[in-house]
C-alpha cells in the first residue's frame, strides 16, 4: 500500500490509509524545484508513518517537501498539513473558501444539524451524522499559516508554471492543479476514476431560504475540465485516469438517470429530500445519510430551478413535490 509509483517523470504517488470505505488518500510528492506535496492524508500514526516510509522508498524525506498544494478542506487531503508544514518549513497553499470553512468547522456543524432535520432526517440519525463528522476532526489539524490560490493562479516551479483551476461542487473551493505542458490535472475529489464524486452539501452559512447550488455547480465545473486539454488525470483516491474525456461523460450520463430516478420518486407524491435518498439509496448506514441527502438536494435544487419540482415548507421541514 505504501510502495510509492512513479506515475508521471518525477511524480511518485503515495497511498496513506484512511478508516473510511475509501480506504487510502492518494498523495503527489513531486520532485521539481520547489520540491512539492500535493494533498497530505489525514493527522493519524499510520498516516505519516506511510508517508515518511514512502518519500523514503523514493530516495526522499519529511523534510524534503518545500511547498504543499492543498486541493480542497476534507479532512482526508488537508489533516496533516500543519504538521508536516511545521516539520519540513514548507509553505501551504489553499483556496480562500476552504481555507474559512476549515476554520469555522465548528459553526458550520452546528448549521448542518439544522439542515439535516429541515430535510427530514429524524432527529436521533441527524445528531448521530453531526456527531460522527465531528469526531472525525481530530484526524486533522486546523490550518493557520497558509498562502491563497484562486481561479487561474499560476504556480511556478523553476522549469513549469503549473495553474490553479477553480472547480467548486464537490467542495465550495476544490481546486485542481494543472500542469499544460504535461496536460496533467490533479483532480482532488473532482474526478475519480471508479466512484461518482459526491457534490457535498454546502451548508449555508445562516438561515432561511436553504438553498443547495453544490451540484449545479459541480456540473460546470465538469463541463470546464471538458474543455481542457487533458491526458491523464491524477485523482485523490484511486487509479489514473487516461481518458479524462471518457469519464466525464460517463458523469454526465450517471447525472441524468438520477435525476429521472427522482422525479420518477416524486410522482407518488411528495417527499422530504431525506426519504428521496432513502429511495436512491436504500439501507444507507446514518453516517452516509449527509451524502445521500447532499445528493438529493443538488438534483431537487436543480429540478425547482427548472421549474419542474417546488418546494413546500411544513413544520419546519421542506416536502418536494412536482410542479
Ligand atoms: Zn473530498
Ligand atoms: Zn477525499
Amino acid at each position: 500500500m505504501t510502495m510509492p509509483l512513479q506515475v508521471f517523470d518525477k511524480i511518485y504517488k503515495i497511498e496513506l490509509p484512511i478508516p473510511f470505505p475509501l480506504k487510502t488518500t492518494n498523495v503527489y510528492f513531486v520532485d521539481e524545484t520547489p520540491r512539492t506535496l500535493v494533498d497530505t492524508g489525514i493527522k493519524t500514526k499510520a498516516s505519516y508513518e506511510a508517508l515518511k516510509k514512502g518519500l523514503e522508498e523514493a530516495g526522499f524525506s519529511i523534510r524534503s517537501i518545500e511547498r504543499i498544494l492543498i486541493t480542497h478542506g476534507h479532512i482526508d487531503h488537508y489533516g496533516q498539513a500543519k504538521r508536516l508544514s511545521s516539520l519540513s518549513g514548507a509553505s501551504i497553499y489553499i483556496h480562500p473558501k476552504e481555507y474559512g470553512r476549515i476554520r469555522s468547522i465548528l459553526h458550520v456543524l452546528g448549521v448542518l444539524k439544522k439542515v439535516l432535520l429541515r430535510n427530514g432526517v429524524p432527529e436521533i440519525l441527524a445528531h448521530e451524522a453531526v456527531h460522527y463528522i465531528e469526531s472525525a476532526q481530530k484526524m486533522a489539524d486546523p490550518l493557520e499559516e497558509a498562502f491563497f490560490l484562486n481561479d487561474g493562479d499560476p504556480i511556478p516551479f523553476q522549469s513549469a508554471t503549473w495553474i490553479s483551476i477553480h472547480c467548486p461542487g464537490h467542495s465550495p473551493g476544490l481546486l485542481c492543479f494543472y500542469w499544460p505542458e504535461k496536460k496533467l490535472l490533479f483532480t482532488g475529489d473532482h474526478l475519480l476514476k471508479e466512484i461518482t464524486p459526491n457534490p457535498v452539501l454546502n451548508v449555508p452559512e445562516s438561515g432561511a431560504p436553504l438553498r443547495y447550488p453544490s451540484l449545479k455547480e459541480y456540473l460546470t465545473s465538469l463541463e470546464k475540465v471538458e474543455k481542457m486539454d487533458l491526458s491523464l488525470l491524477l485523482p485523490g483516491h484511486g487509479e489514473e485516469v487516461q481518458d479524462p474525456k471518457g469519464l466525464i461523460q460517463k458523469l454526465f450520463a450517471h447525472h441524468k438517470e438520477r435525476m429521472e430516478h427522482i422525479l420518477a420518486s416524486l410522482t407518488k407524491g411528495e417527499k422530504t429530500s431525506f426519504e428521496i435518498a432513502q429511495d436512491l439509496f436504500p439501507g444507507v448506514p446514518s453516517f452516509e445519510v449527509f451524502l445521500g441527502i447532499s445528493e438529493a438536494v443538488g438534483h431537487l435544487e436543480i429540478l425547482r430551478k427548472k421549474g419542474m419540482v417546488k418546494v413546500t415548507e411544513r413544520d419546519g421541514k421542506d416536502y418536494y413535490s412536482l410542479e
